[in-house]
């Protein structure tokens, strides 16, 4: 039996529903207040913020709008910081780690603010999310930890102990060992968000131009002249929103984040009944193996479509798919004879201590590296770096106080994940 449906998609699932926007035709302008390079999340809620404010602003993408990241992800939705506090605390200090835990607060909640007051069609939902001990130590620790009450529970997302034995009330499997469900992690459609974002920020009379790619930028007069693939235009304030497609143009940046690439496959529809015993809660599901795994039903509650990070070397989504089918499997022994209709990529960015950075370097904003979890943190930390171009105070946040890190040897060619992702898988199959 094949393992593809005869009309098997390499592009993202989502662009089914939210086909890609048409190219746009505008010309370029001569000059513009802000060019905000990037159009995922990023970008445009940067651009919402300045067009806005009344500031001429000008989107770029080398690809057509919303491309990267922000139209092919998982749609996963949590507060996403992945420091553990007292590390967090020892570098930055107590109260500046309490703020920056809870910015990840703050982002979830943007999610939902942004929902309500933008009408946005997107499927949002709080699903809630089940995290799976993959074995019984984790399970143990787990426990533990939720023992251990302090005064820093604030901080934390809300969540409650799934005994071993109740595990098929969440999802139907008996791989896992129990574990754990967060209410408040929510759900959405990328490709539908990332189209919203595009309208609102047309509305607010931001200009966006796609396959226009940026391919160099000087000083000038002040501001910055900017060259791209259909010509120049002037700015005063240029905002980097590119995270893991940053590069050569921005060496410094390149420096500081490590590209991922993160797959995904779709499986073909499946009967309603099956999803009903695979997916009974409809949570989205992430689990404790070191290598990330991610998956959930489509908003439609038609499909699984199952992500994480297989790739040895990167790139192919048709050689990624079939360990993805092979580790969906795993879980779902139910799915051995499921097709795969859509399998994609994309390349998250990672950063050496795990946060995302926000600031200004060289006279130019930027706001990158969100370590995977990017669906609330870069809306939010987006629309901070809007509000910072326009001098609002609102802009302000206790990320941009935390140094930008690279590490000596490091040029933006990640020689390191092959072996770790080797060690990671090895790991895993361990009762550690
Ligand atoms: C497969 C996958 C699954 C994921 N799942 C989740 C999830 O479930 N939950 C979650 O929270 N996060 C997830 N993420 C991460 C999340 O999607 C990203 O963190 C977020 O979308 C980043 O948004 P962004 O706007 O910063 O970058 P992007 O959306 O990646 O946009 C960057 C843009 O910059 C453009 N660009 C680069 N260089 C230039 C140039 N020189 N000129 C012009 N344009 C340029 C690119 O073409 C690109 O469109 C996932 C990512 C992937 C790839």
């Amino acid at each position: 039996m094949g393992l593809f449906t005869s009309d098997i998609k390499t592009q993202p699932y989502w662009w089914d529903d939210a086909p890609r926007p048409d190219p746009e035709t505008q010309t370029l302008p001569k000059a513009a207040d802000v060019v905000i390079i990037g159009s995922g999340y990023t970008g445009l809620n940067a651009a919402i913020e300045t067009a806005r404010a009344g500031r001429s602003t000008l989107v770029l993408d080398k690809e057509t709008i919303g491309w990267g990241c922000s139209s092919r992800n998982g749609g996963h939705v949590s507060n996403s910081l992945k420091p553990e506090f007292a590390p967090l605390a020892k570098r930055i200090g107590t109260e500046a780690a309490k703020g920056v835990l809870q910015e990840g607060l703050n982002a979830l909640n943007y999610i939902d603010q942004l929902v309500k007051h933008e009408n946005l069609d997107i499927d949002w939902t709080r699903s809630g999310r089940f995290y799976g001990a993959h074995n019984a130590r984790q399970f143990k620790l787990m426990v533990k930890y939720k023992e251990q009450k302090d005064e820093l529970d604030y901080l934390k997302l809300p969540y409650f102990i799934v005994d071993p034995k109740d595990t098929r009330q969440e999802i139907g499997t008996d791989f896992y060992h129990g574990g754990k469900v967060y209410p408040d992690v929510g759900a959405l459609h990328p490709g539908k968000y990332s189209l919203e974002l595009l309208r609102i920020a047309r509305e607010a009379g931001a200009q966006t131009i796609g396959n226009c790619e940026v391919t160099d930028i000087k000083k000038h007069n002040g501001g910055f002249l900017i060259t791209t693939a259909s010509g120049q235009v002037i700015a005063d304030d240029v905002v980097i929103a590119t995270n893991g497609y940053t590069g050569k143009l921005f060496p410094w940046l390149k420096r500081r984040v490590i590209p991922i690439g993160s797959y995904i496959i779709a499986t073909e529809p499946l009967p309603l009944e099956l999803m009903d015993e695979l997916l009974p809660t409809r949570r989205v599901i992430v689990d404790s193996r070191s290598l990330v795994y991610y998956y959930r039903a489509c908003p439609q509650h038609k499909r699984i479509l199952y992500g994480g990070r297989v790739a040895l070397s990167e790139g192919d989504p048709m050689k990624s798919a079939p360990i993805l089918h092979q580790r969906m499997c795993e879980v779902f022994p139910q799915l051995k004879t499921t097709k795969i209709s859509h399998t994609w990529m994309g390349y998250v960015a990672f950063t050496f201590d795990t946060m995302p950075h926000i600031g200004k370097h060289d006279g130019m904003y930027f706001c990158m590296g969100y370590c995977g979890s990017g669906v609330s943190l870069a809306s939010y930390f987006g629309r901070k770096i809007g509000l910072q171009v326009i001098g609002n105070k609102e802009g302000e946040t206790p990320l941009a106080n935390v140094k930008f890190q690279s590490r000596p040897y490091y040029n933006g060619k990640p020689w390191f994940l092959a072996p770790s992702i080797a060690v990671y898988q090895l790991r895993d199959k361990l009762p550690i």
